[in-house]
């Protein structure tokens, strides 16, 4: 796929910078168009490498998801963090501590016993803290019924410590749903929510300076919206399979694939499939399976067949190993002298490139992203916000 690149190893995480580059680009000048703050989400990546890119390209800030992730971050030095979902008990003095730091922190929550403790950590630590009340669109992950927002909006603006910044809300069910009409639809029953909301709040002396949410999969629409100030999408930097194939919200994805685990063939002895070097420990197995896009036919698949291993299937040998035991199919196939043999299956030792099925739980697995330029020279850019809680 970028001919003059050599891995170091196999498998490797790796990042096609100029589809990166397109990918990040896109997304700020359709946020600007839209007179929109993006706040990447930096759960996607957790590489504050890559947020610092997306904060050069005109994002105000990053969002992380958990605790952890915010510290790494503010150590990358991304100064505007807003963690976008309640965190448990032990975070709230690591968030004051953060603030204490110097960073702008915001903190999300959905309930008043949240409020309460994240303002006494806040003055405890002499900090001052943002906080987003979360609205629960429908996903039913975190956030309050649109009926319980005044009054912790309300609660969060009295409280010291805090300075009541405005309110989330990311739905989350709706992202990857396939039929893209009822995705909209959907979308837009979000949207006139959180508008009757923000109205309320209006009323009620509580505007809420910030209205954060909306992703990848329904952005056009959470831009067009006129509700959200800021939109929080993460996946659009590396395009995994399960977005591309569930259909884009206008027209075509204006985002490419630019995430691949590059692996290496290690044994073809079979007439249906190659052994790979990545297998379930390579690649998050939630979504949908890898996709080969070099270094087999066209069509070929991944499948995992161990926890190192995977297989390349070539798509003439589909149909033949259908129904039964796979052992079973692949001895006859190997019997059958008529069968074919692969005409461009991959040789042990060819490289297989294979976008991924999903994107953030993978990328979770590996200790950096190489970043590969066209002329094949790379950069390691470490996962620093990796295994923190
Ligand atoms: N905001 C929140 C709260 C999320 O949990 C996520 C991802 O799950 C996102 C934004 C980013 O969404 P996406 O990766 O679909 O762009
Ligand atoms: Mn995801």
């Amino acid at each position: 796929m970028i001919p003059g690149f050599v891995p170091p190893q196999t498998p490797l995480l790796v990042v096609r910078r100029s589809a990166l580059d397109r990918n990040l680009d896109a997304m700020q000048r359709l946020c600007d168009l839209a007179g929109v703050r993006l706040r990447a989400h930096g759960k996607t990546h957790k590489c504050s490498t890559l947020g610092r890119q997306q904060v050069e390209t005109g994002a105000v800030g990053l969002c992380a998801q958990t605790v952890g992730e915010a510290e790494a971050f503010a150590r990358g030095g991304i100064s505007d963090i807003l963690v976008t979902a309640p965190h448990a008990p032990w975070g709230a003095h690591r968030l004051a501590a953060l603030a204490v730091g110097g960073a702008r922190i915001g903190a999300t929550v959905d309930s008043a016993e949240q409020i309460e403790r994240l303002g006494e950590a806040a003055r405890t630590a002499g900090a001052v803290l943002d906080c987003v009340i979360d609205v629960d669109p429908g996903t039913h992950r975190t956030g309050a019924h649109p009926s319980r927002i005044l009054e912790l909006a309300r609660l969060a603006a009295d409280t010291e410590g805090l300075n009541y910044a405005g309110i989330q809300a990311y739905a989350g069910h709706l992202q990857h749903l396939s039929d893209v009409p009822a995705r909209k639809a959907a979308d837009e029953g979000v949207f006139r929510m959180l508008a009757g909301l923000v109205a309320d709040l209006r009323a009620a002396d509580l505007a809420p300076g910030v209205v954060t949410g909306g992703g990848t999969g329904t952005h056009a629409w959470d831009l067009a919206s006129g509700v959200f100030t800021e939109l929080q999408a993460g996946s659009y930097a590396f395009m995994d399979v399960e977005y591309e194939d569930c259909g884009a919200p206008e027209g075509g994805w204006p985002f490419e694939a630019s995430l691949f685990v590059v692996a290496s063939a290690i044994s073809a002895n079979h007439k249906s499939h190659v052994t790979i070097d990545a297998g379930f420990k390579a690649m998050a197995v939630d979504g949908p399976p890898a996709r080969v896009v070099a270094g087999a036919a066209k069509g070929a698949l991944w499948r995992p067949m161990g926890d190192e291993h995977g297989m390349i299937l070539d798509p003439s040998a589909i149909p033949m190993l259908k129904g039964g035991s796979f052992v079973e199919a692949v001895d006859n196939l190997d019997a059958d002298v008529g069968a074919p043999w692969p005409a461009e299956a991959p040789k042990a030792g060819d490289l297989v490139w294979l976008q991924i099925g999903h994107c953030d739980p993978t990328i979770n697995l590996y200790d950096a992203l190489h970043v590969v330029a066209e002329d094949g020279s790379w950069e390691r850019w470490p996962i620093d916000a990796r295994r923190v809680s």
